[in-house]
């Protein structure tokens, strides 16, 4: 994924799907990886990855299980609460990837979403629609 001035694009469908999901799973945490399709910097793509631990406290995402083939360059998941804080085993897994969702309550638009670097680092994500 190209990185410009740490911005992050993501589908409105994309982004929907996440909004949904996360409300979906309230009060247990939601978690996915995403990627580009075409590597056109636009995330658009939702793995749901099987034998996810799905918890009020903690997910954890069992890597062994992402299906070969899978370039996943972002990850997602979703907060039971309105706080997009980072916990320190999010910061660890958010090294992994080129970016990182947090979603929080009420689930309902981008603006429940904040987008981090793999440092951690608060970054703009943005809708951008595919042709
Ligand atoms: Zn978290």
């Amino acid at each position: 994924m190209k990185v410009k001035d740490e911005k992050f694009f993501i589908t409105e469908k994309c982004l929907q799907f996440l909004l949904e999901a996360a409300g979906n799973f309230y009060p247990n945490e939601f978690v996915a990886l995403l990627s580009e399709k075409d590597d056109d910097s636009v995330l658009s793509e939702i793995y749901m990855i099987p034998n996810t631990i799905y918890g009020d406290t903690f997910s954890s995402l069992d890597l062994w299980m992402v299906p070969i083939g899978i370039k996943a360059t972002g990850s997602v998941h979703s907060h039971p609460g309105e706080s997009f804080a980072p916990s320190q085993a999010d910061l660890n897994f958010f090294e992994k990837y080129t970016v990182n969702l947090i979603v929080k309550k009420p689930y309902k638009s981008i603006e429940d979403v904040a987008a981090y670097d793999r440092r951690g680092k608060r970054a703009n994500l943005r809708i951008k629609n595919e042709f």
